[in-house]
Order: C-alpha cells, then structure tokens, then sequence
C-alpha cells in the first residue's frame, strides 16, 4: 500500500538524523511533523524545503522532556492529521562526565529527553494507531545500548533502556497491525560527528580526512562512516509492509560495529 498520505512524526527533526528521517519520509508522500529546537528562521527555511515534495510539513516546537508539551504536540498533530502513523523517537541530549561528577540536572533531563518522552509520544500516538490497525513506531537506540563507552551513563543508560521500551511495546502490539522497532546506529556523519572531527584536527592537528579515518577507524570495521540518509532508509523499510513481521526488533546499522 506504500506511506503515502501517511503522517510521521520524528522528535528532534530540525537536524542530523532526525532531518534526514523527516526528507526520506516525505519522499515517500507522508505529512510531516518536525519537532527540534533551533532558529526560527532555519527551522522555517527546512520546513519549506522538506515542503517541496508536495505533502504538508509542519512545525511543532515542543520541548519533548516536558510531558505536557509532548501532549500538547501529539494532541495537534492528531486533530490536523486524524492520526500519527509514523511516531520515530529520535530527539536526544548528550552529556560527558564519569557518574560521580555527572550533574543530577543533565542526568534528569536525559531521562526525560531521550526516555520518558518515547513513552509519552507512544502512550498518546497509540490508541490511534490500534484504532485503524495500523502504526508504526522506531526509537531510535545506539550502538552505545550494548557497546561500553566511558563517561556516559546518561547515555548507555537511556539507550539500554530504549530497547526494553521497544519490546515492551511490541509484545503489546503484536496481534495488531502496529510494529515498535529500534533502530541502532553505529557512527553517523551528523552535526555530532563533525564536533567530534574539529575536535580531532585541533587536538591532534590533523586534516579533516585523516581525524575523519582515525574516528572511523577506531570504530567501524567497515572503515566507513554512516551516512544519516542510511538511517533513514532503513527506517522507510520498516515502516513499509515487507517490514509488517519486524517488531520488538533492535536492527543495527554500524559497518559491523556491534559484531567487532
Ligand atoms: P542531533 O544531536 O544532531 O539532534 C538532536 C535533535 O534533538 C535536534 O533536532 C535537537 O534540537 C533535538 N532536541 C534535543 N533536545 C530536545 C528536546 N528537549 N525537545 C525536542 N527536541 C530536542 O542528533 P543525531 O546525532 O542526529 O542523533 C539522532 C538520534 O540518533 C539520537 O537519538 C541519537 O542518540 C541516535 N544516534 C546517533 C548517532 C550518531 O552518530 N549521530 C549514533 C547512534 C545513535
């Protein structure tokens, strides 16, 4: 049947991979909500862009670790559109500390952020999506959900927890026409990979090619990183209808990664 006139709705789309989501979803003919901070004025200038494929694309500024604002988000997007069938949870905040000098606030705000609004969007998108038998949800993981890094517990922490989430929603779905899957990134060439690179040439004054290898290298045995249009590819095919069987799933897009 295909994702046209489909509605997705992708927490932290003003950006990196959440952009690349909301550009492959409206390729494929769905309305769009995009949801994310940043300039008006560019927020406005990617809404008309993405707009340029000929659905509806509109702009939805709530914070997501605020519950209200993520009603309020879910509830408009359900009067303008009849229902969310596309819900990705991708919004997220980051923070590098070891635990005992990691900041209670950050550490509440990733809760909030990169978990408890996943629970919120699904707990409002879904009687919706049940009604019309039909519903697709992806949260977005890491390879950071299994693969040990130091000094970020906000963030093994909530992606570990995302995937019990996923499961959770996909065995109470699973005798419905509604799929909740993971999606777990490897390195992702985003906004967030290229900090990383600036940080590698002045630390290490380097090019931008050679701390581009070395992050990569250090990585992904595929010895390249991964484009966010990947990502979003992937998200289309499970969102299609030869991805209807695909629930409760965490699928890893990581050049090998997660296996080294
Ligand atoms: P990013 O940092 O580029 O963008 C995050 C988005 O979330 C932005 O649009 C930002 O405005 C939004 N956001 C942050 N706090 C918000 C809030 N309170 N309310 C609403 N929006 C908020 O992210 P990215 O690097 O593209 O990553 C996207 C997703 O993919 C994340 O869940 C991330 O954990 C996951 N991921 C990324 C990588 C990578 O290499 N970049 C790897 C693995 C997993």
């Amino acid at each position: 049947m295909g994702l046209k006139g489909k509605t997705a709705l992708i927490t932290g789309s003003t950006g990196g991979i959440g952009e690349a989501f909301a550009r492959a979803f409206a390729a494929e003919g769905c309305n769009i909500v995009l949801n994310g901070f940043g300039e008006a004025a560019d927020i406005e200038k990617l809404r008309k862009d993405i707009a340029k494929s000929g659905t509806e694309v509109v702009y939805d500024a709530a914070d997501v670790g605020k519950p209200a604002d993520v009603e309020r988000m879910i509830n408009a997007a359900l009067k303008r559109f009849g229902a969310v069938d596309i819900l990705i949870n991708n919004a997220v905040t980051r923070h590098y500390a070891p635990v005992e000098a990691f900041p209670v606030d950050k550490w509440d705000l990733a809760l909030a952020v990169n978990l408890s609004a996943a629970f919120h969007t699904i707990r409002l998108a879904l009687p919706e999506m049940k009604k019309r038998n039909w519903g697709r949800i992806i949260n977005m993981a890491s390879i950071h959900a299994t693969k040990l890094v130091k000094d970020r517990i906000d963030y093994m922490t909530t992606k570990a927890a995302i995937v019990g989430m996923t499961r959770a929603v996909a065995l109470e779905c699973s005798t419905t026409g509604v799929t909740c899957n993971a999606i777990a990134p490897g390195w992702v060439l985003t906004p967030h990979a290229e900090r990383q690179i600036a940080r590698q040439m002045a630390e290490h004054k380097q090019t931008r090619e050679d701390a581009l290898k070395t992050l990569v290298d250090l990585r992904q045995p595929s010895r390249r990183p991964i484009m966010p249009a990947e990502v979003a590819a992937l998200g289309v095919f499970l969102c299609g209808d030869g991805a209807a069987n695909i629930t409760g799933a965490s699928v890893p897009i990581d050049g090998a990664w997660a296996t080294s």
